[in-house]
């Protein structure tokens, strides 16, 4: 087999010394790429994999049902589940379980986006938010009431009824809008059911949405 033959230095030898510089020289006159962060935060990609977030619904209840399914999806066994029944008097989700407890390991996740993947019900999605260093590892463990997503109008936080006359399905159809008048402590109601007890102080028809916590 013949052997490779190295290409000839064309260059005078007395170049040599000075050849380094002309990379030097050309970069001068290149556009500069150093980014003046933290003071200027440079906008993400639309789709960029950041810390995650668990969504409600429109009127405030959670869209997690405490099925795990993110945890068995992450390659990193990242995420701690331990899901809980709800109740009549105590309601989290429209449905018959919620995510009680809730956290994410940021020492060990890698962003992938697999748990996402993996919920059923578009509880957990990835937002654009990117810092997320810290300098001790319990602070890198953020808890469900880290994760959870504020209140938006319309919505009540939990836990509080389902709206009345609605059931789970409703829920993900898209039926559900905004949060019953007087939701907040309203006892939780079947599908047809009227709530009986109301705690809620505001007056006949004015909206939940007026107590909402803003984010
Ligand atoms: S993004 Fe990937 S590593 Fe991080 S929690 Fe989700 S599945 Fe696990
Ligand atoms: S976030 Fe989604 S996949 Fe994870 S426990 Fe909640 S509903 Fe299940």
């Amino acid at each position: 087999m013949a052997e490779e033959q190295e290409p000839k230095d064309t260059k005078p030898g007395f170049l040599n010394p000075v050849a380094g510089f002309g990379v030097t020289f050309k970069a001068m006159f290149k556009k500069r790429l150093t980014e003046q962060y933290p003071e200027q935060q440079k906008t993400t990609a639309p789709r960029f994999h950041g810390r995650h977030q668990l969504n409600r619904h429109p009127d405030g209840l959670e869209k997690c049902v405490g099925c795990e399914l993110c945890a068995w999806a992450c390659p990193a066994d990242a995420i701690y589940v331990e899901g809980a029944d709800n109740t009549d008097e105590e309601r989290y989700s429209p449905g018959e379980r919620y995510g009680r407890v809730y956290q994410i390991n940021y020492a060990r996740c890698i962003l992938c986006g697999l748990c996402i993947e993996a919920c059923p019900t578009r509880a957990l999605t990835m937002t654009n938010e990117f810092e997320l260093a810290d300098s001790s590892r319990a602070d890198l463990i953020y808890t469900k009431e880290q994760l959870l997503a504020g209140l938006d109008d319309g919505m009540v936080d939990t836990p509080h009824a389902i709206y009345p006359g609605t059931d789970e399905q409703d829920y993900y159809r898209g039926l559900v809008t905004e949060a019953a008048p007087g939701t907040e402590r309203q006892v939780a109601v079947s599908k047809g059911e009227v709530p009986q007890e109301a705690a809620s102080t505001f007056g006949e028809g004015e909206p939940a949405s007026e107590k909402v916590i803003r984010k």
